[in-house]
């Protein structure tokens, strides 16, 4: 079953219509499938079959407690990458056990939470952080468990903001340079190590770069074992991508089994933190059309919702495909799908046949993933609400902002 087809013309989420979910609702509103995010994780999980491994969701991509607590439900882990996302999956019912912490920049604040609750692993991106991890450590009489994200120095071939294992990123410790931190680790007092990390980018649509990061990462723990320091896990990180438009996205199969074969005989515990490839394709964007502006040029189609609620087509030039819900007889023509926003780059398709009148309800597709979590209050426009479907029930999951929770937190001078 498909999370969103077409029944008697009209597209559905599961078994509700769109119509019916922009009535109860309002537009524009964020669509969730159950079903499609419990089978993606199932898909990831059936490969994990008699391997020791868990996939840590990577919470970045969509943290709605909602869709947390359904990976929890489900066995999942998680990848965080500060306070906030900590403690929402520890809202959603996570088990600490089961938490890895990424991210460049930990505060010490938000080492001292993640040691009281007693994480997993410690994702550690630079000797600067190893060091402040020892400390906190060591004023809190523990020890910390962790694995160096290593930057294998491969080149994913995705977009520029999304690539993250080359040398010239922010992330990750530099191959060379991590056989010798991970012996000045073994000498600092309170740090564990536990393993090894790798996360080379986002969206790869070619499984040969991870193949590639894994040997690379693998001739480094057979060092560190001649050095007398064995892991106990490898973290191979998310990165796995999904087909926005016409990309011959891997298969969760085709992307693990060489991986899993590589690992086969070595008694190292598999991490995994896929994000988008969980949620990217369980969820859409309902937005409805406001007004057409035909003009000599450019034909604009003005609909509610904006880059302030879904970003990556003005940040990244990211493809969505873009359908009516209830589609129209009449001709086609090319429009640019803009929102309301006071910024040219404020669109979300350009040039997109469609037959429109005011009033349509369009499906923004593929927004599950960097999606709302990169939603502002720009033009201060309330971020809109979140809807999760189950078969043929709807639940509001997290209701529309009002205007008042705007400036909630503002105030005049006195
Ligand atoms: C963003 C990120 C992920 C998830 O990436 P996806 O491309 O969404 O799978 C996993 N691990 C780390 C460290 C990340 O920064």
């Amino acid at each position: 079953m498909s999370a969103f087809a077409r029944r008697d013309g009209v597209l559905n989420a599961e078994s509700v219509s769109l119509t019916d979910i922009a009535a109860e609702f309002g537009t524009p509103c964020w669509v969730y499938s159950r079903h499609a995010i419990e089978a993606a994780l199932d898909e990831f999980q059936r490969e994990l079959t008699g391997f020791d491994g868990l996939v840590c969701y990577a919470v970045k991509a969509n943290s709605n407690l909602a869709v947390l607590n359904l990976l929890a439900r489900r066995g999942a882990g998680f990848d965080i990458v500060s306070e906030g996302e900590l403690r929402r999956v520890l809202n959603a019912g996570a088990d600490p056990r089961q938490i890895v912490f990424s991210g460049v920049g930990k505060t010490a604040r938000e080492m001292e939470l993640a040691l009281d609750i007693g994480i997993l692993c410690f994702n550690v991106e630079s000797a600067a952080e190893l060091e402040r991890l020892d400390g906190v450590a060591a004023a809190m009489g523990k020890t910390a468990p962790i694995s160096l994200r290593v930057n294998p120095d491969v080149d994913a071939k995705t977009h520029p903001y999304i690539s993250t294992g080359l040398k010239e990123n922010k992330f990750g410790v530099a191959y060379e340079d991590a056989r010798a931190l991970y012996r000045q680790a073994a000498n600092l007092a309170n740090i564990e190590i536990s393993g090894i990390d790798c996360h080379i980018g986002s969206q790869l649509l070619d499984a040969a770069p991870f193949a590639e990061a894994l040997d690379k990462v693998l001739a480094l723990v057979d060092q560190l074992a001649a050095d007398g320091i064995v892991l106990d896990h490898i973290d191979l990180g998310g990165g796995l991508g999904i087909r926005y438009r016409d990309e011959d996205a891997p298969n969760v199969k085709s992307y693990l089994q060489p991986l899993l074969q590589k690992l086969a005989g070595r008694q190292l515990r598999i991490l995994l933190e896929p994000g988008r490839r969980l949620v990217g394709n369980a969820g859409l964007l309902l937005t409805r059309v406001e007004y057409l502006k035909p003009g000599e040029i450019k034909n604009f189609a003005i609909v509610d919702a904006a880059m302030n609620d879904l970003a990556r087509p003005a940040l990244y030039g990211s493809w969505h495909d873009i359908v009516p819900v209830v589609p129209r007889a009449g001709l086609p023509m090319p429009w640019e799908i803009v929102g309301p926003v006071c910024e040219s780059g404020d669109f979300l398709g350009h040039g997109r046949e469609l037959a429109l009148a005011a009033g349509d309800l369009l499906a923004i597709m593929s927004a599950g993933a960097y999606g709302m979590v990169m939603s502002s209050n720009y033009n201060s426009r309330v971020r809109a609400a979140e809807v999760m479907v189950d078969g043929a029930q709807t639940h509001l999951v997290r209701r529309r902002e009002t205007v008042e929770d705007l400036y909630a937190l503002e105030c005049r001078l006195p």
